[in-house]
């Protein structure tokens, strides 16, 4: 069966849009760690979705909590009223965590999550007299949504570019992609020096004027970067030592992908402020949260008179009955089936499988960590290129992956059997093989 469908109307988010009418690569539906075609044909889901769907797809139990609170409470404004579904979700991450970051703001994407961190990290330091702080120390080539604050401090150059000035006083850090580190398996060796960046920017700009420091624990998007050994505790120490706020944006390594809840736990290293959303209802429902120490919480509402409103921001959305629905099904799933520790259990063969790929002439570097791997290709004429041909024959071999520009990224469901995943790897090895 193929799909008769007008495409004159929707323009597609990070698309070609032009190519894509071509060929449609559709999925109409989903089980497991399988999607559909409209003809049935079955294609692996090495990416979980965008890296929400840890759970697998269609979970009866995620239905039917969505079906039952779409009959009890579709809606109410989280503006000066709730429903106990928000406090409850709120209970359950704050007990995942680290300890004393149990103050969850809720939003609807990862996108609206890292605006939240940065507003409330600027509403911090005015409420703690210091309003001086206004500058965000982030990095290279990361990734933090598209929101005008996400992309003021991502860093990938195409993201960026055609969009005007963005917010002032975002100073880049380097990225910790080495040659030296090439091949790594885990966490690379060397690096940490490079979290000294940051001593650079307090150097020529002045601590007092830096509000925080934003950095994914693990770089997701732009093709798995890992954190050398002794990089995130050192940026803690310098944050610290200086006043300046430390966020994780932990909106892909949320929830399992390094075997632990949350990177934090992971790397041992605790941020002020950590941004999580898409496993957060297992890709069903669009929601995103902020966990901020108590500190943070205290000063921001201590600061504000008797009765006031202590934070201007929220959204229509924030902590939507339904999501939240989803969101506390999705973590009941995650503790019922013990799927923290099926993640750390698929870490090692997963890895081991990946690792193998660099036996192929295409393939330049590998980088994984827990559930994560990002595979590069030689760049072919034109950047992206041979990426986008990649893409399309490795749908056409029965495999979903996330690519960018030439690299494939690998973070196969937590669901996933352990030959399940060696049968993607092997997709990948021989789609690239004939390449
Ligand atoms: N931060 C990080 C680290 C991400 O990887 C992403 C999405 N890939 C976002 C923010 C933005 O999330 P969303 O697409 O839900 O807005």
């Amino acid at each position: 069966m193929s799909l008769d469908i007008d495409m004159s109307n929707y323009w597609m988010p990070f698309t070609a849009n032009r190519a894509f009418k071509e060929s449609p690569r559709m999925i109409t539906s989903a089980q497991g760690i399988n999607l559909f075609d409209p003809s049935g044909r079955r294609i692996l889901d090495g990416s979980s979705g965008l890296f929400c769907v840890p759970a697998g797809h269609c979970r009866p139990e995620i239905a039917t909590a969505v079906g039952e609170q779409l009959r009890k409470l579709d809606y109410t404004t989280p503006f000066q009223f709730s429903h106990p579904g928000g406090f409850e979700l709120a209970n359950k991450i704050a007990s995942l965590t680290p300890p004393g970051l149990d103050r969850i703001f809720f939003a609807n994407s990862g996108s609206e999550s890292v605006d939240t961190a940065l507003k409330i990290a600027f509403a911090y330091h005015r409420a703690n007299g210091q309003p001086s702080r206004y500058r965000v120390v982030t990095r290279d080539l990361a990734y933090h949504g598209v929101n005008f604050g996400g992309l003021s401090v991502g860093g990938m150059m195409k993201n960026r570019e055609g969009y005007g000035s963005l917010l002032p006083g975002v100073v880049h850090m380097r990225h910790t992609q080495t040659v030296k580190n090439s091949f790594t398996q885990g966490q690379p060796e060397t690096g940490a020096d490079l979290a000294d960046d940051l001593l650079h920017a307090i150097n020529l700009y002045g601590a007092d004027s830096i509000a925080a420091v934003v950095v994914e624990p693990i770089v997701g998007s732009v093709g798995i970067l890992v954190p050398p050994k002794g990089y995130l505790q050192r940026l803690r120490q310098i944050a610290n030592q200086h006043g300046i706020l430390l966020i994780f944006d932990e909106v892909i390594t949320g929830f399992g992908r390094t075997g632990t809840p949350f990177a934090a736990e992971t790397f041992d290293v605790r941020p002020d402020l950590m941004t999580m959303a898409k496993a957060l209802t297992n890709g069903s429902m669009p929601m995103g949260a902020v966990a901020a120490s108590t500190e943070i919480y205290d000063t921001i509402t201590n600061a504000a008179a008797e009765n006031a409103i202590e934070f201007f921001h929220g959204y229509t959305y924030s902590a939507h009955p339904v999501a939240t629905a989803a969101a506390l099904a999705t973590l009941r799933i995650f503790e019922q089936e013990g799927l923290y520790e099926r993640a750390a259990e698929l870490v090692a063969p997963f890895q081991h499988a990946v690792s193998e790929l660099r036996s192929l002439s295409l393939v330049t570097d590998i980088r994984g960590y827990g559930l994560l791997a990002g595979i590069d290709l030689a760049t072919d004429e034109r950047m992206g290129q041979r990426g986008y041909a990649v893409l399309r024959k490795l749908f056409e071999a029965g495999l979903m992956v996330r690519v960018t520009n030439d690299t494939i990224i690998m973070a196969p469901p937590f669901v996933s059997e352990v030959a399940e995943v060696e049968q993607m790897v092997d997709i990948v090895k021989a789609v690239v093989t004939q390449l």
